[in-house]
Formats: C-alpha cells, sequence, structure tokens
C-alpha cells in the first residue's frame, strides 16, 4: 500500500518513502489524544466510548504492551503535558479540565465559565510560559456516545487561556462553530486552531485557522488551510513550523505558508496525532479502532 502522497517537493525532506505505517494497538472504539512520556518510553492515550485512558509500551516485557492507565476516564479525549511534564487532560464526561499529579491525585483546572459548567473541553497544549490553551466545543454532550447529553449552557464554543499564575479563565476566541485541535508555532508566536464544525453539516467549516499571540490575547485570525478529506481534529508542528492535520484520509502536512504537502495514508479516520519516540520523530496516529506509528524525517517541535 501507499502510504506517502507527495505534492510538493519540500515533502521529501520530512518523510522517508519506505518507511512503514506500523499498526500498534487496536480494538479501541474512538482513539484519541496521544501523548508521549519520554521519561516513562510509553504513550498515553485515550479511547473515548470505552470510557478508559490506555498506555502503551514499546518494549514492555509484561504482555503486548498495552495496559490501562485510568478507567472509567469520565469519556476523556485530548491530553498534553504541562512544562513540569504532569498530564493536563480534557474530560467530556465532567465537562472539565485536569491535571494528574506525580502521586495519581486529580486537580480540577477549569469547569465553569461565566457560572456556568463548559460544554465538553475537547483538546488542549501548553505554552512554555506555563499557560494552558484549551478548545470546548459541544461534542461531548450531543449524545451519550462520548459523554452525556446535555443542553450547552456556554453562549459560545470558546477557545479558553487559562492564567498559570492566577489560575483565571478567560475566552480568547468565541466565533468558532466547532474549535477542535491546537497547536503553537515553534517559536509560539502563532496558535493553529482547527474548526471541525463539517462533522455534523457539510456546509461548515473545515478549516484550521491562524493567531498571532500577543501575551495572553489572540489577534489577526485568518484561515490558514482547508482539509480536502473529512474534518481537521488534532494537530501538531514540526520544528521546521510545519503543520501536521488528522484527516478522514489521514495526515496532511502544510507548509508553514498554508501549502498542502503530502500526506499519510492511513487505514481508518484519523482524529488526533503526537510526535514521540527517543528522538520525536515517531507520528503516533489515533485512527478510530487503532493507534498507528510512521517514523518521519522531521521531528515535533513541542516537548510533549
Ligand atoms: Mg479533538
Amino acid at each position: 500500500m501507499t502510504v506517502f502522497q507527495q505534492f510538493d517537493r519540500r515533502f521529501r525532506d520530512l518523510h522517508v518513502p519506505s518507511a512503514a505505517l506500523d499498526r500498534l494497538v487496536t480494538g479501541c472504539r474512538w482513539a484519541e489524544g496521544p501523548v508521549w512520556f519520554a521519561d516513562l518510553n510509553c504513550l498515553v492515550f485515550s479511547d473515548i466510548p470505552n470510557q478508559r485512558i490506555l498506555r502503551w509500551t514499546p518494549d514492555a516485557l509484561d504482555g503486548g504492551g498495552l495496559s490501562v492507565f485510568r478507567a472509567p476516564s469520565h469519556f476523556a479525549n485530548g491530553h498534553t503535558r504541562d512544562r513540569q511534564g504532569r498530564l493536563v487532560s480534557c474530560e467530556h464526561g465532567t465537562r472539565r479540565v485536569t491535571r494528574t499529579e506525580p502521586d495519581g491525585a486529580i486537580t480540577v483546572l477549569a469547569d465553569q465559565f461565566n457560572g456556568k459548567p463548559l460544554n465538553s473541553p475537547n483538546d488542549v497544549v501548553v505554552k512554555s510560559d506555563g499557560s494552558i490553551w484549551f478548545t470546548d466545543p459541544t461534542y461531548g454532550v450531543l449524545s451519550d456516545y462520548e459523554g452525556y447529553r446535555a443542553e450547552p449552557q456556554q453562549s459560545a464554543r470558546n477557545v479558553f487561556r487559562l492564567d498559570p499564575d492566577t489560575g483565571g479563565l478567560a475566552s480568547v476566541a468565541d466565533d468558532f462553530n466547532q474549535p477542535n485541535g491546537l497547536a503553537f508555532s515553534p517559536d509560539e508566536r502563532q496558535l493553529y486552531i482547527a474548526d471541525s464544525a463539517a462533522s455534523h453539516d457539510p456546509d461548515l467549516p473545515r478549516v484550521i485557522r491562524v493567531f498571532d499571540v500577543q501575551g495572553a490575547q489572540l489577534s489577526n485570525g485568518r484561515n490558514f488551510c482547508e482539509i480536502d478529506s473529512g474534518i481537521p481534529d488534532g494537530i501538531r508542528t514540526d520544528i521546521f513550523g510545519n503543520l501536521w492535520s488528522s484527516a478522514a484520509d489521514g495526515v496532511h502536512c502544510f507548509a508553514p505558508d498554508g501549502t498542502l504537502l503530502g500526506k499519510i495514508l492511513v487505514p481508518e479516520m484519523v482524529a488526533n496525532l503526537c510526535f514521540g519516540g527517543p528522538r520525536r520523530n515517531h507520528l503516533f496516529i489515533a485512527g478510530t479502532t487503532s493507534v498507528y506509528r510512521i517514523i518521519l524525517a522531521t521531528t515535533g517541535a513541542q516537548t510533549p
């Protein structure tokens, strides 16, 4: 099977044409939220409808390398790590963002805004100053499949910034249909945010927008790219500033100028991805029932 499609010669420097797509895990219902723990040599990811967070280890001695990290997971979706290495998680079921402390205790970072419950936090990223940025679309309250059906109480589907010093929550964008994955450019001067609203209405956006980051604010929002297969969900940047997006047919790679450089074709719909491995050149891909890995010729920008 052809794994790579190249549309621009710049893609040549980013991939190894002979590299194989490895299926590491299968049997999930909806794999999401992969995050790499270099210090523990493992990948942690969500299986949202199955109410579990799983852990895969490449060289496990105790049977297959797959174990349950946490269950029930409160329908956890996206994860990242903060600058102290702690796991930060979005939970649909409890409609909150949490941090897992080194002793396993759970700290609630955000569960309401303007005195009302959040919709269903979806994905999260941490900036080098410790601020936590996350999206709050309604996917987790639309049905009982990946959360608990409920009427949204927020007036918008916000993108939020959690202040690392005060813990205060501020909306930094309120004009998304369904904000989803987010990723900073390597210099953190730009923030990319996916709008995946076409998931439920083909007339709505399937775009990734980019904003200028000025302190705690976003400005100059504009469309960066449109996804030509399915929707953009989780996204990541590499050290050269290329953006790697999930899509229905696999993973799409965009140059910083928005040009589609190439694709990694995956036999299942992709919801999220992350860089990891000993040299951060392994791309872990959460694709519906399975988690895949492919080794690239580029390196993830953010440590998690
Ligand atoms: Mg998502």
